[in-house]
């Protein structure tokens, strides 16, 4: 699963940042177009963090919005769903927002 390893990711990161002390709760952007699932990812991630340093934080999930710029009319679009191209007809669809997965902030003990 996607999410499988995506959790033993996040969990890597906050294990190599905590410097041995215990990971209260962890931040992450997940943006619209990165097809994860934020329930299945929580559900991955408990169990990932069980026997680590992450054990029993919590997961807090920020969902990013997707955004395009179309390189034709400069438009800003909205979209929660990968788009091919813009309300112009033009294909050249930059994608801004919304195809991230960071960690963006970690509470420790
Ligand atoms: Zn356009």
């Amino acid at each position: 699963m996607h999410e499988l390893s995506i959790s033993r990711n996040i969990v890597a990161i906050a294990e190599q940042q905590c410097e041995g002390r215990r990971v209260l709760r962890i931040q992450v952007k997940v943006g619209e177009l990165s097809c994860v699932m934020p329930d299945a990812l929580r559900f991955c991630f408990d169990s990932c963090t069980q026997g680590t340093a992450a054990e029993g934080a919590t997961l807090d999930i920020q969902c990013v919005p997707g955004e395009f710029l179309c390189s034709a009319c400069n438009q800003r679009l909205r979209s929660s769903t990968p788009r091919a191209s813009c309300d112009c007809g033009a294909r050249q669809l930059i994608c801004v927002s919304g195809d991230e997965l960071t960690v963006s902030e970690l509470e420790l003990a």
